[in-house]
């Protein structure tokens, strides 16, 4: 089973896509986290795509599609995977297109989670992870068990996003609106895209996304 979890940032897609791959054993692909990764090896690309990051802005195509191109050909992908963050233009939804077809494998479902713009900026803000295993928290909405310290592996070392600032939020927001936002009429459509209310609380919302995706495909809405 395929899966593309569609959203603005702050829209919930990290946090249920950790739910996704672990109810449906799914590999999780996420490329905010992959670049992340690429930015902390310190090579001269990794410092092109902080620049970039800092900036709120889209790293190119090309760089994208060759990024998750590794990820779902071949025997990588082949237990099926869950999409956080790609596609984000219409380029690279179209070299999706591309490369599944190659691979003779199809997407099953493209979800969007819908909110609004004044409560991501709220999300946003609170957001920040375990700086040992990655586990993600908030300050309103999902505080650990015992207050500084991670429920997962029992760190106390915490961290927050750099491009989470308030100023690059706003820049981030934009980007989804210009660049990301014209894939739903894409999805749409096609007669593929459904959606989940994104404001409700998480477990709200997980429980909506199990439904959806345990119902198979009759439920496409418009
Ligand atoms: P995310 O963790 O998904 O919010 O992504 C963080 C940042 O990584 C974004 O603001 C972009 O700068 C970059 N990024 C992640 N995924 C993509 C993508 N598919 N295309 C372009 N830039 C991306």
């Amino acid at each position: 089973m395929n899966i593309i979890l569609l959203g603005p940032p702050g829209a919930g897609k990290g946090t249920q896509s950790e739910y996704l791959r672990d109810t449906f054993r799914l590999t999780k692909l996420s490329t905010g986290d992959m670049l992340r990764e690429s930015v902390k090896s310190g090579t001269e690309l990794g410092n092109e795509i902080k620049e970039i990051m800092a900036k709120g802005a889209l790293v190119p195509d090309d760089i994208m599609i060759a990024l998750i191109r590794d990820c779902i050909t071949g025997d990588a992908g082949k237990n099926g995977f869950i999409l956080d963050g790609f596609p984000r233009t219409l380029g690279q939804a179209a070299a999706l297109d591309e490369m599944l077809e190659e691979e003779g494998k199809e997407l099953d479902f493209v979800i969007e989670l819908q909110v609004d713009d004044k409560a991501l900026i709220e999300r946003i803000a609170g957001r920040y992870t375990c700086g040992e295993c990655g586990a993600g928290y908030h300050d309103t909405f999902k505080r650990p068990v015992t207050d500084g310290q991670c429920d997962v592996c029992g760190s106390k070392n915490f961290k927050r996003r750099e491009d989470d600032k308030a100023e690059t939020v706003g820049k981030r927001l934009v980007a989804y609106h210009e660049m990301t936002a014209p894939l739903l009429p894409y999805y749409r459509d096609r007669g593929m895209l459904r959606s989940v209310d994104g404001m409700a609380d998480i477990p709200h919302v997980t429980s909506e996304l199990n439904a959806l995706i345990s119902n198979g495909k009759s439920r496409a809405a418009g």
